[in-house]
């Protein structure tokens, strides 16, 4: 392969590896967005599911408080016949203490039906406030998943078909040429660099030393910038503008 050949060939591979890098951005952004959806849905849901559960304990310790008041209506039922009942001032007393007794025990438990209420009703509405979230969000999901979805599947394809383009490519080039092009992208994310027409390398806009310039100039040729590292080449304007045309 000759020197010019390679050039063309190290170009067309950064122009692919560009293109791959872009591709692989979108890919992960339209990602990133939907497994953002989900994860907000997902965390919605387990709020939801938790409410429920608050919900359903709040809701079983009330209607056990209102068994326990009911109860508690027919002792208090019964002490007051005791009462009608009760011969001496002793055993009406007796019966007197155990009335008020009963009642601050109801008092208590009203109380406490009371806050389960409003704690239930509190349960209630964030869960109604959660449901509305996760329509929207449903909703949002279910106008876009498709759209991410043929947006991913178009530029999965794309990254396919260009990464046969440079498997192509590289069975081309030279291997010990290769593996230093792919040492320099690790490192630098782009591996080429062309000369200017006054001796700079394009990528890091080093001037070339004077006789390096001239020996690129004179003949096709690859060195590396002795700033960047990059595989750097001189393409003579007359070409460049020959090869585009
Ligand atoms: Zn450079």
């Amino acid at each position: 392969m000759s020197i010019p050949d390679q050039i063309h060939a190290l170009e067309e591979l950064a122009a692919i590896d560009a293109d791959l890098r872009t591709l692989d951005e979108t890919l992960t952004q339209e990602r990133g967005v939907l497994s953002g959806l989900k994860a907000n849905l997902k965390k919605l849901e387990e709020k939801r599911e938790t409410s429920k559960t608050a919900v359903a304990a709040s809701d079983r310790t009330r209607n056990d408080a209102i068994t326990d008041v009911r109860t508690m209506m027919q002792q208090l039922e019964h002490s007051r016949e005791k009462m009608g009942r009760a011969r001496t001032e002793r055993e009406s007393n007796a019966v007197q203490r155990e009335l008020e007794e009963l009642r601050k025990l109801v008092r208590d438990r009203e109380d406490e039906i009371g806050k389960l209420t409003t704690e239930g009703d509190a349960h209630r509405q964030t869960i109604e406030s959660l449901d509305a979230d996760i329509g929207k969000l449903k909703a949002e999901l279910g106008s876009s998943e498709g759209d991410i979805h043929s947006k991913l599947g178009q530029a999965e394809g794309e990254r396919t078909s260009r990464a046969q383009g440079r498997d192509a490519v590289v069975k081309k080039l030279p291997t010990v040429l290769y593996r230093r092009y792919e040492t320099i992208r690790a490192k630098r994310g782009t591996a080429i660099a062309a000369v200017t027409v006054d001796g700079t390398c394009r990528a890091c806009n080093m001037a070339l030393a004077p006789q390096m310039f001239h020996r690129l100039r004179r003949e096709p040729l690859l060195e590396q910038c002795p700033s960047c590292n990059r595989i750097i080449y001189f393409v003579p304007p007359v070409a460049a503008a020959k090869e585009s045309s």
